[in-house]
């Protein structure tokens, strides 16, 4: 492990002044900061044992898991077993998975999809039992999905059910969280953030589950949802918390290409029933850079696909599934159908246009197999933590199945444990946190992340050198010292704040690894590197 310790001399402990004498406070056994798959399934655990706060900066439906298309992987089919599953996601992870976790994960796999089953998920069946398809990188089919390719909608509609019918689990939508509020003793006491109504708020909690999912939108061309801002790996940061793995951000190969449309993401599960890739010539390219062709694993993809458009002079290359049955396309694939059609493609006569996008945070919150946290009574799950599963590659479908585990797993703890602590003994500190007022230049914040997105995808992309590695650091460096110090009173500026700090450690971590492994890729150091890199890289907030 090679741990770096950040300083903090130019940053604020706490984004906004922190006063309780004036600001409005709430009480809850647990709080869940989050609402996707990790956040909902947390709450239903610990909803049965405490009171439960749970929270999410826009509407419910407003989350990554509720756009996660091609479906859930687990041990469902009689040919596959968890040794497989396991061997799998080992192969992806190159050398650095948690195998304790792997195995913890596999296992819980199964059982937790049967209960999503019998909650109400509508999984796409055969002969009664659950269809499973294969994926890029899985050697069994094993990936769950449910009306085609909308599976994330159908599980997050199933538990929002499930929690709504919960009498101890309040659900607090457009709560925007600003600070982990910690105490003297390294713990965690509950959150600061703003309301709906735009007000301050506390919440006090026995104990915080972090669940705030990924930080995809701090790239120009991304497939994560407005709220992937890194806003939880941010706050942990500030609060104290070890952060692991921070290079690794894993780019999806195939996101619909169209200039000025949002970057859709066309599932991989395509490639896994058939869809071919081709450069603007309309040559196969991808046996030219793996074996297994288009199922070769995601970074592989990526990075194939990038340099032919390098080579072939284009901004894109092209999915082919024109050789697919058109009615069952539709069928399987409704939501991609209804996508292409909407762009007049074809799909039977025309190619779609498609090139790689920022897609998952494989590095996060470091926790242990409990989803516990660095910091006391602050468990993490979901996107945001870095549990040890993926290793430096998440294997396709495994991260819908890592949020459902180990919001099993930190909602029963933390609901146990919290339900074990007495109302009388709480206590809440009295806290007054002045921010000083910054006498420095404004910069305007959408124009920042404009250029940081920019910068991202250039600097800090699927293929990485030293020197713009440094180069991303200095320039964010520069734009913090006009952001940093500056106190917001609206989410759009508390987000500026927290994607920059996010984004220099990434670049940061991107520039300490030596070496290529997994999805980080360094041009100038190709080879992977066990016997120094065979180790995670920690980050934590200095003195
Ligand atoms: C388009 C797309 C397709 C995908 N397809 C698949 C797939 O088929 N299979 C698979 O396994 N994975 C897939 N993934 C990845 C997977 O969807 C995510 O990794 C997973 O859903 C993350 O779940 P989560 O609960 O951790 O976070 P999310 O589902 O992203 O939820 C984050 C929650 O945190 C809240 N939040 C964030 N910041 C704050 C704040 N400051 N204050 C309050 N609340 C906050 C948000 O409002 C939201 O409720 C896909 C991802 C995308 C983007």
């Amino acid at each position: 492990m090679l741990a770096l310790k950040i300083r903090q001399s130019e940053f604020h402990r706490y984004l906004v002044p922190v006063d309780t004498s004036s600001t409005q406070q709430l009480f809850t056994d647990v709080l869940i900061i989050g609402a996707g798959i990790a956040g909902l399934r947390a709450a239903i655990e610990a909803g049965s044992k405490s009171s439960v706060t749970i929270v999410c900066k826009d509407g419910i439906e407003q989350s990554n898991s509720w756009n996660a298309q091609g479906g859930i992987a687990s041990v469902l089919g009689d040919e596959d077993d968890f040794e497989s599953h396991c061997s799998d996601t080992i192969k992806t992870g190159c050398g650095l998975n948690n195998v304790e976790i792997v195995r913890q994960v596999v296992r819980k796999g199964p059982e937790l999809i049967r209960q999503l089953l019998n909650w109400g998920t509508e999984f796409d069946t055969i002969d009664g039992k659950i269809d499973i398809t294969l994926e890029g990188g899985h050697s069994h089919a094993r990936v769950a999905h449910a009306h085609g390719d909308s599976t994330g909608m159908a599980i997050c509609k199933a538990l929002v059910r499930k929690v709504r019918s919960m009498p101890e689990v309040h659900i607090i939508e457009k709560f925007y969280a600003i600070d982990l509020i910690t105490g003297d003793e390294n713990n965690c006491l509950g959150v600061l953030g703003c309301n709906g109504g735009g007000h301050l708020q506390i919440i006090w909690a026995q104990n915080t589950i972090l669940s705030s999912g990924g930080a995809g939108r701090l790239y120009r061309e991304t497939t994560n949802q407005p709220i992937a801002t890194a806003d939880g790996l941010a706050m942990a940061f500030r609060a104290g918390a070890v952060l692991r793995d921070m290079e690794f951000m894993q780019f999806h190969p195939t996101t619909l290409y169209i200039a000025g449309a949002s970057r859709a993401l066309i599932t991989e599960t395509l490639r896994g029933e058939g869809a071919i890739l081709r450069d603007n010539a309309g040559r196969a390219f991808m046996k030219d850079y793996h074996a297994d062709a288009e199922l070769a694993p995601r970074d592989v993809v990526s990075r194939a696909i990038l340099s032919q458009m390098l080579k072939t002079n284009s901004t894109h290359v092209y999915l082919d599934i024109r050789h697919f049955d058109k009615s069952h396309f539709s069928k399987r694939f409704p939501l991609i159908s209804e996508l292409c059609s909407s762009f007049d493609i074809d799909v039977s006569k025309d190619l779609i246009p498609v090139r790689p996008s920022a897609h998952y945070m494989i590095g996060g919150v470091k926790t242990d197999s409990k989803g516990r946290t660095s910091i006391k009574n602050l468990y993490a799950c979901g996107e945001v933590a870095s549990t040890g599963l993926h290793g430096a590659n998440r294997l396709g479908s495994n991260s819908l199945l890592e949020g459902l585990v180990f919001g099993q797993i930190t909602g029963e703890l933390a609901g146990e444990q919290a339900a074990k602590t007495e109302l009388a003994i709480r206590k809440y500190p009295r806290m007054k946190i002045p921010i000083p007022i910054s006498d420095r230049s404004r910069l305007d914040t959408a124009d920042v992340l404009n250029s940081l997105r920019s910068l991202m995808w250039r600097n800090v992309g699927i293929t990485r050198t030293a020197k713009p590695l440094a180069e991303a650091q200095e320039i964010i460096h520069f734009w913090q010292r006009y952001v940093a110090d500056k106190v917001f009173d609206k989410p759009a500026g508390w987000e500026c704040q927290n994607m920059l700090l996010v984004a220099f450690l990434m670049a940061l971590a991107a520039e300490k690894r030596t070496e290529s492994r997994g999805v980080h890729f360094r041009a100038d150091f190709t080879d992977t590197d066990d016997n120094k890199w065979k180790k995670h890289i920690e980050i934590v907030k200095g003195e």
